[in-house]
This record gives structure tokens, sequence and C-alpha cells, in this order.
């Protein structure tokens, strides 16, 4: 009897993995042709300076809107794409509709400083990334210093030597280098001094649990104080609340992202939302620039 039992669970659990791997399939091919029919699209999160309310700048994050399966959200196909060799492409695509916004922004005068691409660690490991980033910047005519390149801690622990000589190249181009999700990787920081890094994205995860006393707001004074004597800008994402914005400007957190300023959103909804604040017309000189 208990033998029966274990081979009905074992066909049970077979089957349902079956299924999730023929979903898997399903996904990724659905995934693929999103990519050749030019189905992908960004949205665009405001990154607004902490002392001045100024837009610093935007980052961009893919969409991916199946007509069968609905919104899938890049927490499920990011990470399908890195394994099924499908990153790269969904890397030079998010890289090209994001130089070409930019130039659109500049051409009508949209007041967005830079726009912040992600790029995956596996694409690290490809010799020729620096050099097709140079050849997209190039064809979008946009200058360097509007793009901001954001990479994840686990480039630096897989594949140092790799990503060091990347990160030189682009930075050397002009380009900016950001540490994406700081703080989760446990990557050493004799790595995160040694790369040419202009700014640091402490991880939303340090949202849960700030307060004005306590560990996690020690942890997150501790890495701004880093990150700043490195001479990166510090960057705080998924700030929800007034209260978290207010602590992170007494520690001297430089930039903050997240759904207490804006959602990620449409060029259209964000055209709108730059419209609507105060700040976009105060970018003359002495304006709100050194205001407290
Ligand atoms: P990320 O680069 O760390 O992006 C920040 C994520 O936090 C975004 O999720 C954003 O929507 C979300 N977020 C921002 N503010 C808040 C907040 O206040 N509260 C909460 N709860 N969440 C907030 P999203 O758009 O779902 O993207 C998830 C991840 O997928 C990104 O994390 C990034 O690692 C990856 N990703 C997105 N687009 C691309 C892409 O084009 N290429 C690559 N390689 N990865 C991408
Ligand atoms: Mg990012
Ligand atoms: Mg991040
Ligand atoms: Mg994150």
């Amino acid at each position: 009897q208990a033998k029966n039992a274990d081979r009905n669970c074992y066909r049970f659990f077979s089957e349902e993995m079956n299924r999730q791997a023929a979903d898997q399939i399903l996904l990724a091919n659905a995934l693929k042709e999103a990519i050749r029919t030019d189905q992908l699209y960004l949205v665009y999160q405001p990154q607004v300076h902490a002392a001045t309310g100024r837009l610093e700048g935007v980052e961009a994050l893919a969409r991916w809107t199946d007509p069968a399966l609905g919104m899938i959200s890049p927490g499920r196909f990011i990470p399908l794409a890195e394994e099924t060799g499908q990153i790269e492409a969904i890397g030079l695509w998010s890289l090209r509709a994001a130089c070409r916004q930019m130039a659109l922004w500049m051409q009508a005068g949209v007041d967005v400083p830079v726009v912040s691409v992600n790029i995956s660690a596996l694409h690290f490991r490809n010799p020729d990334l620096p050099r097709l980033i140079g050849e997209i910047l190039h064809e979008s005519g946009i200058p360097p210093r509007r793009l901001t390149i954001e990479l994840t801690e686990s480039a630096m622990i897989e594949n140092y030597e790799q990503t060091f000589i990347a990160t030189q190249a682009i930075r050397a181009m002009g380009i900016g280098l950001s540490m994406d999700d700081f703080g989760t990787g446990f990557s050493s920081l004799s790595n995160l001094a040694n790369l040419p890094l202009n700014e640091l994205k402490i991880d939303r995860s340090f949202m849960d649990g700030f307060e004005p006393t306590g560990k996690v707001h020690s942890v997150v004074t501790a890495i701004i104080r880093i990150g700043r004597s490195l001479g990166m800008t510090v960057v705080a994402e998924g700030v929800e609340t007034q209260a978290q914005l207010d602590l992170l400007r007494q520690i001297n957190c430089d930039v903050i992202q997240g759904y207490f300023f804006s959602r990620p959103l449409d060029v259209q909804d964000l055209e709108a939302w730059l419209n609507m604040r105060p700040d976009t017309e105060c970018s003359r000189p002495s304006s709100q620039h050194d205001a407290a």
C-alpha cells in the first residue's frame, strides 16, 4: 500500500514537473517571438535628487505584454531569458530603445538628464559588450554622459576579471556605471572599490524595516558613507514613504527612486509627470539647485 502511494506521489510530481517545463518552453518561445517582432517596450522611473527634488535621471525597465498570455513581469522573463540565451538580445534591444528615446527627448527639449539601462551579469561575459554599447550610442547620436549602465553584484562575483575589463572600457567612453541592488550579493568591498563605478544603488530590500534607529538604519548609513567616500552617487531604490525619504535625507543619500515619487511610467505619462512638477522650469542658474 505504501509502495503504491509512493508511486502515485512520484507520478504526480513528474507530471507537475513536465507541465512546468512545457510552460517554460511555451513562454521561452513567446519571448523569442516578442523580441523578434518588437513587442517589448520600456517604461521609465524617475530618479530624484534627495535635497532639491530635481530630476536626476530615469531608469529604463522592460515590459512585456503577450497577446495571449497577458502581462509577464520582468521578474519572470528576465531570468527565463538568462536561461535560454536571449538575455543579450534583450540587453541590446533595451540599450537601443533607451538611447533612441533619449535622442527624442533631447530634440524635443525634454529635460531628462540621464537614462539608465540594466545589463545582465551574464552579458558582461561577452567581450564584445563594450564595443556594442559604443556602436549603439554612436547610432543614437546622444552624448555618452546621458547614458548609464546598471550592473548587478553577481557580475563582479562570478566574473570579476572580465567585468573589470568591460567596465574600464565602458567608463573610458564616458558612459556612467552603476552598481545595482547593492548589499544583497555579498560582493567583496575591495572589488567594489576597484571597479570604475560612479553610482551605487542600495537594494530595495533595505527599505523594509528601515526605521530611525536599529540595524537596518546602521547598515544603510554605512553603505551611503562607503559609496560617497569612494566618490559615487548613492541612490536608494524602492522608496515608498515620506518617512523613508526624510531618513535618507538625514543620512545624506544623494538620489531617491521609488513609488513615493513615481512608479515606472510610459513615455507619455513621464512627460505629463514632468510637466506637472513645479521643478521643471527651475533649471536656470540660481534656481532650486542650491536650496536645502
Ligand atoms: P531593478 O533594476 O532593481 O529595478 C527596480 C525594480 O524595483 C523595478 O521592478 C521597479 O519597478 C521596482 N520598484 C521601483 N520602485 C519601487 C517601490 O517603491 N516599491 C516596490 N515594491 N518596487 C519598486 P521591475 O520593473 O519589475 O524590474 C525587476 C527587475 O528586472 C529589475 O530590477 C531588473 O533587474 C530587471 N530588469 C528590468 N528591465 C530589464 C532590462 O531591460 N534588462 C535587464 N537585464 N534586466 C531588466
Ligand atoms: Mg536596475
Ligand atoms: Mg535595482
Ligand atoms: Mg532591485
